[in-house]
């Protein structure tokens, strides 16, 4: 039996990932264009009737440009999302194919059980998940300004974490954004930054240092590079002795780019 991750795209311009067993797939975001997440999936040896469901986190553009489309290219599909999202967003899926839940609740897509839960974002009701399979879990963290002990407690048992790595704030501080949108990515409803990814998985390390990949996710294009994350990252861990190796494996999800196929 496998649990497979893979990202089809991460960063603020748009964010698609797939997380399948061996007898079903999901979709989580459809923040890039239909073609894209069609050859994603290709990529990823997933045929279109093998996707159960597309879980959305919340309404803004770079999650959901593409949901009309992909109903039509996925029969099996149905979207997940809460009842305040659906609002939001019903007029992008088709009759009898949407899913509303209250952020919080457990439901099962095939053989992946999935936890939803609340995150702090500046729309109107945002959640991230937890998919766990044959005892591993994947969990993908992103648009949250902040860590909660609820968010943390969430987080703390996967396998593979996808963490959101936005910003760097000296950049971002020194970037063409009005004053009012910088306020807004740094603000306990906005976005994480190179630097509160890093205090988080020292945490996770020293709490429990088991066996984790985490992904560094939804890089700003402006204020933000792979490198500097990486960097900014791998310097806050190795001041805490904390060093990539057997234990943690750390990379970082790229936005134009199918990442590779990662499996428990
Ligand atoms: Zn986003
Ligand atoms: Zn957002």
């Amino acid at each position: 039996m496998s649990f497979k991750f893979c990202s089809f795209a991460s960063g603020s311009s748009g964010n698609s990932y797939l997380v399948r067993s061996d007898e079903t797939a999901i979709i989580i975001d459809a923040g890039i264009s239909g073609k894209r997440i069609m050859e994603g999936l290709d990529y990823a040896g997933t045929a279109p009737e093998e996707v159960g469901a597309i879980l959305v986190t919340h309404e803004h553009s770079d999650h959901v440009q593409s949901l009309k489309v992909l109903h039509k290219k996925l029969p099996e599909a149905n979207t997940y999302s809460n009842f305040a999202t659906w609002e939001n967003i019903q007029d992008r899926i088709p009759e009898g194919r949407h899913v509303a839940f209250e952020s919080g609740d457990e439901f099962s897509v095939g053989d992946i059980q999935v936890k939803s839960f609340a995150t702090h974002h500046d729309s109107s009701e945002s959640v991230c998940y937890s998919m766990k399979h044959d005892g591993k879990q994947i969990t993908i963290l992103t648009d949250t300004g902040h860590i909660s002990e609820d968010i943390y407690n969430e987080i703390k048992g996967a396998d593979i974490l996808a963490l959101e790595a936005n910003h760097d704030p000296n950049v971002l501080a020194m970037c063409r954004y009005p004053y009012y949108v910088k306020r807004r990515i740094l603000g306990d409803f906005g976005h994480l930054s190179n630097e509160a990814a890093a205090e988080c998985i020292a945490r996770l390390m020293e709490d429990d240092p088991k066996r984790r990949r985490v992904l560094l996710a939804h890089l700003s294009r402006e204020n933000n590079s792979p490198e500097m994350a990486l960097l900014t990252v791998r310097n806050y861990l190795g001041e805490r002795g904390i060093f990539t190796g057997d234990e943690l494996a750390l990379d970082v999800l790229l936005r134009d780019e199918v990442s590779k196929i990662y499996v428990l």
